[in-house]
């Protein structure tokens, strides 16, 4: 089974970036196929013939060989024996491979090269005419494509980071008079494959287009991944944001408490340099370097006093947790009493309370809503802990309820933990397996787990991958996969590629 992963578009789309970290995470290997046209540009040029010789070209063609070879999974490009990979990105080079890619004899000579790539390894293979002319059967198609206006904001700025002076009008018209050529030109020309799926990364991050190709390829594989498996959208969120800050090289970077309740994910950060702090208390008084606020948030007088100290303050609190701060300082200043439904002593809780501008009470069982005695034109302002439990949040509720005080409740639970059980029931009863990843010891992945197991028999909980190989996949199953709160995404991906090599 053709394996490929073809990925065609536009210039300055993200293509090759995109197609390397896909390439990266499934074991493939990548292969830029518009090395191969700046290869033979650089022989053109060489030997200074124009593209609209082609007798010329064709001559010369007959005595230049192109190779590939990859060292470390990094493609080499050999011409005439000469390693000029370090040659190819110049100015002139990449004008002239899109001249001269739209002559027969250029196109016929690379067209060999790639088909033999493609059936010899499972690759990414990017371009123009992959999922069109080069690899029509391939498994997954992506058509990659970009505004001009970001395209040419993109390559401003790996330009100026090169230390160059471009001028962004000159790279927009340069872009278009590109596109005007790879798509209008008489052979292989530019565009979607009728199978391809058109994916605009104008708005999306690098790493959520490289999200939504890998879900499009296990789907491919009759291997579908579940939406919100996983980590939730403040975790995600608040890692992404810690990411970045060591990207951006800020020393010293500390996160109050641990990033996220996951051991590998915060052994793994701390390689990278990342100081996990025990609380506020641990924090050294120099005032040096980045403190990262977790997605629990803090109290008001927590970030003030880091910013006081000096610290650059990195807040990655969750919005949906932001939201109960604006709700809990609102309402307690507008003389509401707020009852905050959760556990008092949860970081999350702690931070929340803190908000409050009056008095505040946090209960968290049915005994302490009734044991509750307010005076009786008490004005009270219900909220509750994104992750409680939304009946019990009810009952506690209708408790309160029946005291008749002046009362204003608001769910603020957050919807992350229906929304991913209720797409695991969907997605149980559309397959004929379904595993669910994540610790035994993680309440919400055995809530999960029960879910599927109730809608399909072959559900399967999967703490590591050892619990993988007593499974037999067939590759005609289709197998679904979500995962608990605390997965983090490799791990899903581990699983997702166990399978895919089980079942092919
Ligand atoms: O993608 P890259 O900019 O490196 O490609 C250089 C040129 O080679 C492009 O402008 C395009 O005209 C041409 N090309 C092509 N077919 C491909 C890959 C690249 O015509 N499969």
């Amino acid at each position: 089974m053709n394996q490929t992963i073809a990925i065609d578009g536009p210039a300055g789309a993200g293509k090759s970036t995109i197609a390397k970290r896909v390439s990266n995470m499934l074991g493939y290997h990548y292969v830029d196929t518009g090395a191969m046209y700046r290869t033979l540009a650089l022989a053109l040029l060489r030997a200074g013939i124009s593209e609209k010789d082609e007798e010329a070209v064709k001559k010369i063609l007959v005595s230049t060989e192109v190779r590939v070879r990859y060292e470390d999974s990094v493609q080499h490009m050999i011409l005439n024996g000469e390693d000029v990979t370090h040659l190819l990105r110049k100015e002139e080079v990449g004008d002239m491979a899109s001249r001269s890619s739209a002559l027969a004899p250029v196109r016929e000579k690379l067209l060999d090269l790639q088909q033999q790539l493609a059936e010899s390894m499972p690759v990414v293979m990017d371009g123009r005419d992959i999922g069109t002319v080069v690899v029509p059967d391939a498994l997954l198609k992506i058509y990659l494509t970009a505004s001009v206006a970001v395209r040419a904001q993109r390559r401003y700025k790996e330009l100026v980071e090169k230390g160059e002076t471009p001028v962004l009008p000159n790279i927009e018209a340069d872009i278009r008079e590109r596109d005007e050529r790879d798509m209008n030109r008489p052979i292989a020309p530019l565009r979607q494959a009728e199978d391809a799926y058109l994916v605009d990364s104008s708005d999306l991050t690098i790493e959520e287009v490289c999200d939504r190709i890998i879900r499009l390829f296990y789907g491919a594989l009759g291997i579908t991944i579940a939406e919100n498996a996983g980590f939730c959208f403040g975790v995600r969120r608040a890692v992404r944001m810690l990411e970045e800050s060591i990207e951006n090289g800020e020393k010293p970077i500390r996160t109050l408490g641990p990033i996220i309740h996951n051991e590998t994910v915060v052994r793994s950060m701390e390689e990278k340099g990342v100081i996990t702090l025990k609380d506020g208390a641990s924090l050294p008084t120099d005032g040096k370097g980045t403190v990262v606020i977790r997605s629990h948030g803090v109290g008001p007088d927590v970030s003030e006093k880091l910013r006081g100290m000096g610290y650059q303050v990195v807040d990655a609190t969750c919005p949906f947790v932001q939201k109960i701060h604006e709700i809990v300082r609102r309402e307690s200043k507008a003389g509401r009493l707020i009852i905050l439904i959760g556990d008092p002593a949860h970081p999350e809780n702690i931070g929340t309370l803190a908000w409050a501008e009056g008095p505040c009470i946090s209960i968290a069982s049915a005994e302490e809503a009734k044991a509750m005695k307010l005076p009786k034109d008490a004005r009270i302002c219900v909220v509750a802990q994104t992750t409680f439990d939304r009946e019990k949040f009810k009952e506690l509720v209708e408790i309160i309820g029946e005291k008749e005080y002046d009362m204003l409740v608001l769910n603020t639970i957050c919807h992350a933990t229906d929304m991913r059980q209720t797409e695991a029931a969907a997605l149980a009863d559309s397959v004929d397996m379904m595993l669910v990843v994540g610790s035994r010891s993680s309440s919400n992945t055995q809530k999960l787990y029960d879910i599927c197991k109730g809608r399909c028999a072959c559900t399967s909980y999967i703490q590591s991958l050892d619990d993988l190989v007593t499974i037999t996949f067939r590759s005609d199953s289709r197998v679904g996969i979500t995962a608990g709160a605390s997965t983090p995404n490799n791990i899903i991906q581990e699983v997702a590629g166990y399978v895919r090599r089980a079942k092919f």
